[in-house]
Parts: C-alpha cells; structure tokens; sequence
C-alpha cells in the first residue's frame, strides 16, 4: 500500500482535489461571461455583472462567498445568479472524481481540463446560441495530443483521429445537407466542431451513442419547453429559425427560436455521461457494449 493510500491521505487529497476543482469552476465562470463577448479572461480582475464594482478576494471564495452573501453582491444589494456557486461546486465534484478515477496523474488532469471545457461550452451555448472556436478548435487539438499521450478517454491516437475525423465529417454533412434541404440552418457549425473536438477526446466508437444519448435528451427536453410554453407552439420556432446563407449579416439580428434549446448543451452532456458511465450503460443496454 503507497502512503497515498492511507485514509488520512486520501481525504487530504480528496478534499483538495475538490478545492482545485471549485478554483477551477471559478474561473470557469469568467470563461462564460467573457469568452462569447471576445473579452479578456485575465484582465480585469473578478467584476459584480451588475455594478461592475471589483469584487474582494474575500467575497471570491467559491461557492462560500456566494451564500455567506446570500446571493447578492456586497455593493449593491443586486442578486448574483445562482449559476455561479453551482458552476464552482460542478468544478469541484469534476476534481474529485478525476482524482478518484485517475488517482495524481495526467490523466485525470485531462480528464478535468475535458469536462470543465465541455461545461463552459455547454452553459456558453446557452446563453448565446454560439459555440466559439478559440474553445472548439482547442479542444479538438487537445483531445488528439492528450490521446498521442495516452492520457484520454480515447482507446488509442487511431481512434482519437477517426474521432474527430467522422464526427466532424458526419455533422458537417448533415449540416450542409439540411441547410440544402430545409433552406434553414439545420445544424450549427459550432456543433461540427464540438462533435470533431469529443470524438478526438473519446474516440470513434463512442460517437454513435454520444449522438444517441444527446438527440433522446434533446428531445425529451424540447418537447417539454414546447409543452409548457403552450401559446408559442413549435411552429413559431420553425419560423424563426436562423436563415440559411449568408452568415455574416443573418447572424446579427437572428433571434433564438422560442421554445427551444441549442444543441450544443446535450451534445456536451451526452459527451459526459458516456465518459462517466459507458460500462453502466451497457450493462443497461448490451447492444452499447459493442461501442465502448
Ligand atoms: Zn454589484
């Protein structure tokens, strides 16, 4: 048994692992205010995204300053949406399970550097109907070197290649035809991209039930809102979808259908739970056993 193993130890490092994770969440949270705005993620320091009043260390403690503050900023009285401790506390659950999966290693910092991507990406998409390149782009990259190093989820480069190579070969023809079928934006770009950077991370055989596990939630989900939002039915956001062509000029004054949610978030998801729980979901549906 290494020193590490001892309880004691295990705590420690358990509990650090956390805290690294909730630091992480932390910065995360910059990473979706600023990022789609094409700011800075390092200067200026933490800001109120009320008052814009310089936030003390003291009240940047993650997810402890949030409720010893009771959710408002200290200035001026303002809630601070609860998507900030719940960002830090994900970062922190994120750090422990790579520490309990990985151990102290590189892999389970590529493990959290994946995922954390994947959650900013995720709550980015939200909130814009955008997923940026300078995370896609990185993310692809990263995920094909993480998996030369044998340090991803991927089985080996081979796969983290084809990964990227059919995932995003498939998105972008299913994007392109749409757009030549439907005469709407059928699949984002963005969604090309992500589809391309998870299958470098995962490897090829996890992009079919990646897709699957994305499209049942998306949809699950989208009928619902529909459901609930009874007077602005599906067929208002068929019309308001974003126009095929001429990106540029469209994209300015495109506004989110009602009712319905990017794709991106499920695609991110479904990335997650597959990373997680691929031998539990095949033990659930034995025909996914073949992909893992
Ligand atoms: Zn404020």
């Amino acid at each position: 048994m290494s020193p590490l193993d001892a309880p004691l130890a295990r705590a420690v490092l358990g509990a650090w692992a956390a805290l690294v994770g909730a630091v992480l969440g932390s910065f995360l949270n910059v990473v979706i205010a600023r990022v789609p705005a094409g700011l800075s993620v390092v200067r200026p320091r933490s800001r109120c995204p009320r008052c814009l009043s310089e936030i003390a260390w003291y009240d940047n403690v993650p997810v402890i300053s949030w409720v010893l503050l009771r959710g408002r900023c200290r200035r001026c009285g303002l809630p601070i949406s609860i998507r900030y401790p719940l960002v830090e506390l994900l970062g922190a659950v994120v750090g422990w399970l790579a520490w309990n999966r990985h151990g102290l290693s590189p892999e389970a910092g590529a493990e959290i550097a994946l995922v954390l991507t994947l959650v900013a990406l995720a709550f980015i998409d939200l909130d814009t109907w955008l997923l940026p390149h300078v995370i896609t782009w990185p993310l692809l990259g990263g995920g094909v070197l993480a998996s030369a190093l044998g340090w991803s989820a991927a089985p080996s480069l081979a796969s983290s290649l084809w990964g990227a190579g059919v995932g995003w070969g498939a998105f972008a023809l299913l994007s392109w035809g749409g757009e030549k079928i439907l005469r709407k934006e059928a699949l984002g770009f963005g969604d090309v991209w992500l589809l391309g950077g998870l299958g470098a991370w995962l490897g090829l055989g996890a992009l079919l039930p990646l897709v699957l596990l994305a499209s049942v939630q998306g949809s699950v989900v989208g009928i619902v809102l529909v459901l609930l939002g009874k007077s602005q039915t599906g067929e208002r956001g068929a019309n308001e979808a974003r126009p095929a062509g001429d990106e540029g000029a469209a994209d300015e004054d495109w506004v989110p259908p009602k009712n319905a949610v990017p794709f991106g978030p499920f695609l991110a998801l479904g990335a997650i739970e597959w990373l997680y729980g691929a031998e539990l979901l095949a033990r659930a549906f034995p025909a996914l056993g073949a992909f893992r």
